[in-house]
């Protein structure tokens, strides 16, 4: 093991840097979205699993580890079907990073802060219901039905306006987006799990199921306790005070929206979940050692069949060619796991094929394998195919029958036409007279005069041009006995 840890400045390649990179992010993604959704059984489950299917192959528990292995791919059916709304979320979220900065801001986030907070407060004491979502960076279209838009600038007299229980549009939520109140009266969708927070109203479950589905903020104010509450994140805090709705709106501003200093950003990313970032980079390097370090080479030899191409087609290989022959290939064990050895084939190219028996000598070029795996042997080296020119001539047709006439039937004339085919032989069969027979009649069946289309069955070593049977049209001519003895 320490060996191998010093060997590893030796052997590293670029190759294992990106390696490493690409599962560090998917393992940090992950691990932030499986903390964020409040699923961590089930992460804490599937870890266990893979934990165990690790350890199973490692330790060579085959049943184990084969049991385990299909069930990954119900767990990846189970994990698309529980997070379908996550995954929509998430591919959302891809398409958002795109436009970033999008629009300059109407006012400072500060004001913007200020002004919502203040109105809370005074709604609060007025004992005016409301319900106030402030947008992060999901769109909420998706899961916000009804509604008027309003696109108004926001201020404190407005906001109030829409929630004095005198006006109409006080029923639903106001969506605040980018420093305007977008729409009011809009419909928000319940939560699902909101009974660990005792009997929840509709206000404060609608505000807490958009917190499930989007990182949008809702305030929530209590038209019957005159609280003041927070939905973020899945999760529902009354505040005991007005300040600490400052501190709240503060501290969600800076998060959603990007600062304007990028330096600060960049040091900001590297604090933010400093953590998950560890265990991720652990997690791959980890992986990476076990299964993507090339530790090793190795030799492992393989039969693989041969394959003829390029054979023109007027040529024929006649009697029996090597089939199948053995190669050794020496590279990186990784290497091996990435080719598919039922693919693996030597590819002999026939195209400068002459008359006649002939050597042909087997090459590494002749195998496709990854670069980094080495075609040391193949076994055996040479094979000898004998090839030969077809020729074209013609064959008479032979008609086969079967069995007699039925007892009150004469055979009158059995006609075929064409007579003769068009057939292709090898050089030596050249003179040789050759019939090409039909399948065979069966007479039995004939009760009248009747034409058949049966199919040509060259013998061996007879090929038809192009490859297509020619069709013959056989006329079998009878008569009753007793018309014949008149
Ligand atoms: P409060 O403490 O103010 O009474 P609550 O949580 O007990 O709130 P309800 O008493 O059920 O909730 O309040 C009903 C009000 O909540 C409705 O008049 C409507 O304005 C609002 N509301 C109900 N359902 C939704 C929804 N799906 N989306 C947005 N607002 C809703
Ligand atoms: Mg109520």
């Amino acid at each position: 093991m320490l060996n191998d840890l010093l060997m590893i400045p030796h052997s590293f390649r670029i190759q294992d840097l990106f390696d490493i990179l690409i599962i560090t992010t998917i393992i940090y993604g992950l691990l932030i979205w499986f903390r964020d959704t409040a699923s961590r059984f089930v992460l804490g489950g599937i870890s266990l699993i893979g934990i165990v299917y690790i350890l199973a192959r490692q330790f060579q528990l085959y049943l184990t580890a084969v049991v385990l292995q299909g069930f990954f791919a119900i767990i990846l059916f189970a994990l698309v079907v529980i997070f379908q709304e996550e995954l929509r979320r998430f591919f959302e979220r891809i398409a958002i990073w795109g436009r970033l900065h999008k629009k300059d801001r109407v006012s400072s986030h500060y004001e913007e802060a200020e002004i919502i907070a203040q109105t809370v407060v005074s709604l609060a004491k007025k004992r005016f219901g409301a319900l106030i979502v402030l947008q992060a960076e999901d769109p909420l279209d998706r899961h916000v039905t009804g509604g008027n838009t309003l696109e108004g600038i926001l201020s404190q007299p407005l906001l109030e306006s829409i929630f004095d229980p005198h006006s109409i549009g006080h029923d639903g939520a106001v969506i605040i987006e980018d420093g305007r109140v977008a729409k009011f009266s809009c419909h928000l969708p319940l939560s699902t799990n909101a009974e660990r927070y005792g009997n929840l109203g509709l206000r404060h479950t609608a505000a807490l199921g958009l917190t499930e589905r989007s990182d949008a903020l809702c305030i929530v104010v209590s038209e019957e306790r005159g609280t003041i509450s927070i939905a973020h994140k899945e999760r529902l805090e009354v505040l005991k005070s007005a300040a600490e709705l400052k501190v709240v709106l503060q501290r969600f501003y800076g998060e959603s929206t990007p600062s304007r200093k990028k330096s600060k950003r960049i040091v900001r990313w590297f604090r933010k979940n400093s953590l998950e970032k560890g265990v991720a980079i652990f997690l791959a390097v980890l992986l990476w050692f076990l299964f993507g370090y090339q530790r090793e080479f190795v030799q492992r030899d393989f039969i693989v069949p041969i394959e003829y191409r390029n054979l023109a087609s007027e040529w024929v290989i006649e009697g029996p060619t090597v089939t199948e022959t053995k190669v050794l290939l020496k590279g990186p064990a990784q290497a091996f796991n990435l080719i598919n050895p039922a693919h693996l084939k030597v590819s002999v190219d026939l195209t400068g094929i002459r008359e006649g028996k002939q050597e042909i000598e087997l090459s590494a070029e002749m195998i496709k394998t990854p670069s980094s795996i080495v075609v040391l042997d193949i076994i055996p080296k040479r094979i000898s195919v004998s090839a030969s020119r077809l020729h074209a001539k013609m064959a008479p047709v032979e008609i086969r029958t079967d069995g007699a006439l039925a007892a009150g039937l004469v055979l009158q004339k059995i006609e075929v036409k064409p007579g003769t085919v068009p057939i292709l032989v090898p050089r030596r069969l050249r003179s040789v007279d050759i019939q090409v027979p039909t399948e065979t009649i069966d007479l039995r069946r004939i009760s009248a005069t009747t034409t058949l289309t049966p199919k040509l069955l060259p013998p061996a070593e007879v090929y038809f041009e192009g490859g297509k049977t020619p069709a013959v049209e056989v006329v079998i001519r009878v008569k009753s006995r007793s018309a014949a003895a008149r």
